[in-house]
């Protein structure tokens, strides 16, 4: 268990997550690796304070399920939804958005990928600063 865990984490923390699609530092754990049927899989994500993913889609949509802390989820062209412990979202395929932590609180949410052709997302863009900086903390 590293510094950063704390005694309220329900899975292991995990590998560190790619630079190329998270801005700061997140942890992924792969709860299932892609099913028998290959269409979906099952992964914890720890994000540290101001962490969050690129802009990406996902070609047969995602579910995400708060476990702990605070943080975002925002659609292109939408108001940035805050969540915390017990919030469920349900992504539609190929809509645009991201999901990452709020400014003051580690984020934690388990993810459930449905893939197409063996495919789970899509990466695009980082959330800049500016975008995220105005972001409303409550
Ligand atoms: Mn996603």
């Amino acid at each position: 268990m590293s510094a950063t865990a704390t005694t309220t984490d329900i899975f292991p923390q995990g590998d560190k997550g790619p630079a190329d699609y998270f801005t700061g530092t997140a942890w992924i754990k792969i709860l299932v690796p892609k099913d028998e049927t290959g269409s979906y899989s099952v992964g914890n994500v720890v994000f540290e304070p101001k962490t969050r993913n690129n802009w990406h889609t996902h070609p047969a949509g995602q579910i995400l399920l708060i476990t702990e802390g605070k943080g975002y989820y925002q659609e292109r062209g939408q108001s940035a939804r805050l969540l915390s412990k017990g919030d469920v979202v349900v992504i539609p395929s190929n809509v645009e958005h991201w999901h990452g932590a709020a400014k003051d609180s580690r984020f934690v949410h388990v993810v459930i990928t449905n893939l197409k052709d063996g495919s789970a997302a899509t990466w695009l863009e980082p959330v800049t600063d500016q975008d995220y900086d105005a972001l409303p903390t409550r």
